[in-house]
């Protein structure tokens, strides 16, 4: 990725920051030291309360995309509370309770962007890992403060908690979007969740709330239990259980597919209904393995969602906080931040772990 030109009104980078940072491909995170642009007309600045780890942040670490700048401070579910604000600020005020998730700017003036999808605008920058407008590499939210555009700024519903919200930035609007935006969100449909980690625990939440039937698809018998008793999913299919898988076929309007590792798509297409989707949010590095008959017999589809714009995450938020819909979270101090890594890289934790960054990371002095 090539630095971009500095913009004219670019602001110096003052305020410093305690950083949560990764400097090789052995993904150990430790602390560093990192400065933040002072507060813009248009910027709010943040102190970080709670931040999720996503399995983005995991395979960014690793470099698993080939796309890491090193040092990398991961963390794109950040939640906490607003400690300043730029003069052109309308939105937000000292003290506000506010999220961010994957982006901290977009051109704002494309197409994509006035139609509130600044996710699939060209100029889009990630919370963390992009290069600035002004030049510099931007830094996650396993920090303790942020600043962060006006417009890239979620505002936490009263009823919604800092910590149990937190994974909705990444996990809840990842999940949500492609329901909405693929039909999958009435009630009589019926929706796979492949993979109940952090987006699929989530998306098993949503489905209820949106009065579908959701079978879970998964790798972990372990899971089933819970799944039905306390997630509220219908059904439970092993994936590696043939006659489970065979009992499954052609019933599904939809599957989201949030499965972080390259494993074989084309059995699960037939769990499909004709006309059916399968739609990928999971970010495996390697190519899917797939042969037109998969999709040709029964018309299937197999498409991809990338996390959602603005408009729809402050939607979604909103819509969790009066459907009760929060994440299962292990709340961690920042000094079992690399425990909790690899853990999370076999699948166990149930279901997100948040970093309590507000009592376990001090700010710098
Ligand atoms: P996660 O919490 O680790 O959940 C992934 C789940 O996938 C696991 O809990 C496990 O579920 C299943 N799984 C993992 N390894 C497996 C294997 N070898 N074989 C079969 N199943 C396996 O991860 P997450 O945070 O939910 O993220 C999931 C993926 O979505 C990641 O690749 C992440 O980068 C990507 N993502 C994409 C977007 C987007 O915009 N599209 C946004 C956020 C994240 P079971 O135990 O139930 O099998
Ligand atoms: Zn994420
Ligand atoms: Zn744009």
């Amino acid at each position: 990725m090539a630095p971009t030109v500095a913009a004219p009104d670019a602001k110096p980078h003052t305020r410093k920051a305690v950083g949560l940072a990764a400097r090789d491909t052995s993904g150990r995170l430790a602390p560093l030291t990192i400065t933040r642009r002072s507060t813009g007309d248009d910027d709010v600045a943040i102190k970080i309360l709670y931040c999720g780890i996503c399995h983005s942040d995991l395979h960014s670490i690793k470099n698993d995309w080939h796309i890491t700048m090193y040092p990398i401070v991961p963390g794109h579910e950040i939640a906490g509370v607003i400690t300043e604000v730029g003069q052109n600020v309308t939105k937000f005020k000292a003290g506000d309770r506010v999220g961010v998730g994957c982006m901290v700017n977009s051109c704002q003036s494309c197409d994509r962007c006035n139609e509130g999808f600044e996710n699939h605008c060209p100029g889009i920058i990630f919370t963390y890992n992009s290069v600035d407008h002004d030049g510099t590499v931007t830094y996650g939210g396993y920090s303790s403060n942020v600043v962060v555009n006006e417009r890239f700024v979620v505002r936490f519903p009263d009823a919604m908690p800092l910590d149990k919200g937190a994974p909705l930035l990444c996990a809840g609007i990842t999940v949500y979007s492609p329901m909405k935006y693929h039909g999958l969100d009435s009630p009589g449909k019926h929706v796979g969740v492949l993979g109940l980690g952090g987006l699929g625990h989530v998306a098993v939440k949503f489905a209820k709330a949106f009065g579908m039937k959701v079978t879970v698809i998964s790798s972990s018998p372990g899971k089933k239990q819970e799944a039905l008793e306390q997630l509220g999913a219908d059904a439970f299919v092993i994936s590696k259980n043939a006659d489970e898988m065979k009992a499954a076929m052609g019933s599904m309007d939809g599957i989201i597919n949030t499965v972080s590792a390259n494993i074989p798509v084309a059995p699960l297409m037939c769990l499909l209904k004709p006309n059916g989707k399968m739609i990928m949010v999971g970010l495996p590095e390697k190519p899917l393995e797939i042969r037109p008959f998969d999709l040709i017999l029964g018309n299937k589809s197999l498409t991809g969602s990338c996390i959602g714009g603005m408009r729809d995450t402050q939607e979604m938020i909103d819509l969790a906080a009066k459907h009760g819909v929060t994440a299962d979270v292990e709340v961690v101090g920042a000094d079992y931040v690399n425990t909790a890594m690899e853990r999370l890289a076999k699948a166990d934790v149930r279901y997100r772990f948040v970093i309590d960054i507000g009592n376990t990371l001090k700010d710098a002095e």
